[in-house]
């Protein structure tokens, strides 16, 4: 099979070929980004209404070889709705919300470890490992469960409950941990050399990140090849954010899209807020959160690998970092339920986020505004 993509490091500019079961940047240790040699025409838009309906209608932005098949449960592609009680309360004009409850397994991480999945398949993994606050690991249960492939989970012993029913569903071996996603990293990689694991923790391989990135390329073709103003993301390691960002760049330098950047706002817990405090400070590298402490799990990321990469894409595109707590989250997730989202704790964080940022006068009332919801409400209890 033939592959039109290289990797180049997020950080030194190394490249390499993209053969085998890449991991990091070999010299820097930095995360690797995938460089494809050919983006699509903008005259390639007309096929793409008789494409699947699944994240794979974008086949030729995301790294699969020529008639390659992907590992699929049909991801992507989810509703994005205007949600006029968000309009009406904060006199805002047009506010939608991208509902990624609705994929397969409950969150968007079925994205990202649907293309993991696949290329490591094709890279020929044995056996899968992964940290996880939930959501990863129940994504990589079900998509490895699909390719016939082991998993091992390293999640913290704190994670709720029907995440890890889910992660057992799906036949995974579940380990849990007393520490946070951090200290389920280190188990994952000293059983990764022991076993011979693959390891498909965040930004620790370079396809998840393509897996996310359609998040973008599918906002902008529900939209009209147009993009929105403002994108509001809860972030914990990044993925989303940084594909997004990279999926708007791609479109851009392909010309299928001329609209400039909607400026990213990440959205955090003030009991875990590594992103915003670098932020704000004005620094390069974020460092890591001591305590980090949160009911929305897929925020309890302390020292995020692409955190060089999400400030990059907070600063270029204009936008910026904000902590909300978990009181405020929670509640502002009672709302959405109220108005018949069962959204997650950290789509509650990216509503009340926006309610922040309208009252410091920062997303004003003609600004058109998504907001991410990152998974679904029930996988929390
Ligand atoms: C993992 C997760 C996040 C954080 O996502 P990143 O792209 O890694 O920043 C947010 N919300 C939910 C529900 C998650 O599972």
């Amino acid at each position: 099979m033939t592959q039109s993509w290289s990797l180049f490091c997020s950080k030194c500019d190394r490249t390499e070929s993209a053969a085998g079961l890449p991991s990091v940047c070999p010299d820097c240790g930095s995360p690797w980004l995938v460089r494809y040699a050919k983006l699509p025409d903008p005259s390639a838009k007309a096929a793409l209404a008789a494409r699947p309906w699944t994240m794979w209608r974008y086949r030729e932005w995301l790294p699969l070889a020529d008639g390659e098949e992907p590992v699929t449960l049909g991801e992507g592609m989810t509703p994005l709705l205007r949600w006029p009680p968000l309009e009406k309360a904060l006199k805002l004009k047009t506010v939608w919300i991208k509902d990624e409850g609705k994929n397969p397994t409950g969150s968007f991480k079925a994205r990202g470890l649907a293309a993991a999945v696949t290329a490591a398949v094709r890279g020929g993994a044995r056996v899968f490992t992964i940290p996880t606050a939930g959501n990863a690991g129940v994504a990589l249960s079900a998509y490895a469960r699909r390719a016939g492939i082991p998993v091992h989970v390293f999640a913290p012993a704190t994670t709720p409950a029907t995440i890890l029913e889910q992660i057992r569903v799906f036949g995974a071996t579940l380990n849990l941990l007393d520490g946070h996603i951090g200290d389920c990293g280190k188990a994952a990689r000293e059983f990764a050399a022991q076993h011979g694991a693959f390891d498909v923790s965040t930004l620790r391989e370079p396809y998840r990140i393509e897996g996310k990135k359609t998040m973008g390329l599918e906002l902008a073709e529900q939209l009209g090849w147009a993009l929105p103003d403002v994108v509001i993301y809860p972030a914990g390691g990044g993925t989303g954010l940084i594909g997004m960002w990279k999926a708007f760049n791609e479109l851009r330098t392909a010309g299928w899209i001329t609209d400039r950047s909607p400026r990213f706002y990440a959205v955090q817990s003030t009991g875990c807020a590594p992103v915003v405090k670098a932020f704000d400070a004005g620094a390069e590298q974020t460092e890591p959160w001591p305590d980090p402490a949160t009911v929305a799990a897929g925020l309890r990321v302390p020292g995020p690998l692409g955190g060089r990469l999400m400030l990059r894409a907070l600063r270029e595109s204009g936008g910026g970092a904000l902590a909300v707590s978990d009181d405020d989250l929670v509640r502002a997730a009672r709302t959405l339920a109220e108005q018949g989202m069962d959204a997650s704790p950290e789509g509650g964080a990216a509503v009340a986020a926006l309610e922040a940022l309208v009252a410091r006068g920062e997303v004003r009332p003609a600004d058109r505004v998504v907001v991410f919801n990152t998974g679904a409400g029930w996988l929390y209890r």
